[in-house]
């Protein structure tokens, strides 16, 4: 069993995160939520804490922070606000394939300038026929001269109105599927770069997801990274990284679903005493701090396996699957917990469940997470 005690450095980091949520993102969540908003003047103070790029190691301007050291950081933002923590991660996930795929040239090109700077940057797979599917990608990059020619769109990008700069994956030939798919770097202010408008959420409502349409966007060939036809390694290796934080993601949200319904269930009287007396209300309670804490383990055993530079596949999809499913059902039985009163936007538990329901469906739906794990898991007895 790995040692799971924090080092004095990761507890600091974890109370700063946990203090920043508090203060900076807490207090603006409901209203983030309602009206919807995006709340820029938070992200910027989280860059400016060192909360954001905190994949980027130091030699490029970075947090440089181990895997683990990240889920640490995510929960804590998480339990202020989900939303908020997706655009704030949202840099970790559209940086990685530079980190993963980019030469030397290009780390120090692409990446310094978000350390220097509060910048956003988008990660572009998904496609409006193509999501799970990622190899059926049909944006097109033409060869054009030595460099190519982008064309097509993309559909549920995170922060896609507000970044500086796209990470694009694109296929030379549809019909090659997988191997046909190359990654690129696009600046926003290429010609032909239109970020559409921001959809209207069920969730996450102060984070900003919209379509990028690329239309004959010029790219030279020293912003392709990898190799031709690398693209579609480059962009699983990224998801394998950014699993995890997912899962620490929904594990923040169903620490604050428990936390919210354990106080609740200490004031609210119902037959003479508090609900927190009645055994149907003790075993939910129990239930539901039973699945966060194994959620919090999943994560950061997941972490500690990227950490130590072994494959991470099989546990970053288990840790994102468990804990999402987790807080989904935790928000669902601190609503129950709430009764009436938990149905009312007045009380903080609904979000946490509208929260709670994208971690089942983005980097990658629990679905395609469970055929992954499968195929890992068969690997073993092949
Ligand atoms: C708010 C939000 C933010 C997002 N941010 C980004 C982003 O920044 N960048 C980005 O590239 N993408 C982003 N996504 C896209 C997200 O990753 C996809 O929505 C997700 O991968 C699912 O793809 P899809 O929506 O096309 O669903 P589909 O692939 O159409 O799937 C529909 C349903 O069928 C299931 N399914 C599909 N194939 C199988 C199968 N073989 N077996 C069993 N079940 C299957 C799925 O699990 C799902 O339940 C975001 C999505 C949302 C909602």
């Amino acid at each position: 069993m790995p040692d799971f005690s924090l080092t004095e450095e990761q507890s600091s980091l974890r109370e700063m995160a946990r203090k920043f949520a508090r203060t900076e993102m807490a207090p603006k969540a409901a209203e983030c939520d309602r009206t919807p908003r995006f709340p820029e003047e938070v992200y910027r103070k989280a860059w400016e804490l060192g909360l954001m790029n905190l994949n980027v190691p130091a030699e490029y301007g970075g947090s440089g922070l181990s895997a683990l050291d990240q889920c640490l950081i995510v929960e804590e933002l998480a339990y202020g606000c989900a939303g908020m923590t997706t655009s704030i991660i949202a840099n970790c996930l559209a940086l990685e394939p530079i980190l993963l795929g980019g030469t030397e040239e290009q780390k120090r090109r692409f990446l310094p300038p978000f350390c220097a700077e509060y910048h956003l940057a988008s990660f572009c797979l998904t496609e409006p026929a193509g999501g799970s599917d990622a190899g059926a990608i049909s944006t097109r990059a033409k060869r054009h001269g030595d460099g190519y020619r982008l064309t097509g769109e993309k559909c549920f990008i995170t922060n896609a109105p507000h970044a500086s700069l796209y990470t694009v994956f694109a296929t030379v030939d549809p019909e090659l599927r997988h191997k046909g798919i190359s990654a690129f770097v696009v600046p926003r202010s290429a010609p032909g770069v239109t970020p559409g408008k921001d959809e209207e959420k069920m969730g996450h409502r102060a984070s900003s997801t919209s379509t990028v349409r690329f239309e004959e966007v010029e790219v030279p060939p020293s912003d392709r990274l990898g190799a031709e036809g690398d693209g579609f390694p480059i962009a699983m290796r990224t998801l394998d990284q950014t699993r995890t934080p997912i899962g620490a993601l929904a594990t923040g949200i169903a620490q604050a679903a428990l936390d919210h319904a354990a106080a609740y269930s200490l004031k609210r009287h119902t037959f003479g005493k508090p609900i927190s007396e009645h055994q149907a209300i003790q075993v939910k309670l129990a239930d539901m701090a039973t699945r966060v804490q194994a959620s919090r383990l999943l994560t950061w055993s997941a972490a500690a396996r990227i950490d130590r530079g072994e494959p991470g596949t099989l546990d970053s999809s288990i840790a994102k699957t468990f804990a999402s499913d987790a807080a989904f059902a935790v928000a669902d039985d601190a609503i129950q917990i709430h009764g009436g009163y938990g149905y009312m936007k007045e009380y903080p538990v609904e979000k946490l469940l509208r929260d709670a329901k994208l971690t089942q469906i983005y980097e990658g739906s629990n679905e395609i997470q469970r055929i992954v794990i499968a195929r890992e898991l068969l690997k073993r007895y092949a």
